[in-house]
């Protein structure tokens, strides 16, 4: 998963919507931890601005 800085809006929904935490709010943008992310994809359906893409 993977986010596109230019478009989050930083409203943190996929951070608090992850099942296993991996996302977390750095400067106002969302980042996430490869390594924690099982790839549920739950972060890419909550985004209301399709910030998250499932490429690598
Ligand atoms: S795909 Fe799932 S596990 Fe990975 S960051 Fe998004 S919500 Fe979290
Ligand atoms: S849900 Fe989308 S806009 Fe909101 S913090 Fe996450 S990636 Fe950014």
């Amino acid at each position: 998963m993977k986010v596109n800085k230019d478009k989050c809006l930083g409203c943190g929904a996929c951070a608090s919507m992850c099942p296993v935490n991996a996302i977390t709010m750095k400067g106002g943008k969302a980042e996430i931890n490869k390594k924690k992310c099982i790839k549920c994809g739950t972060c890419m359906q909550i985004c209301p601005v399709s910030a998250i893409t499932d490429e690598a």
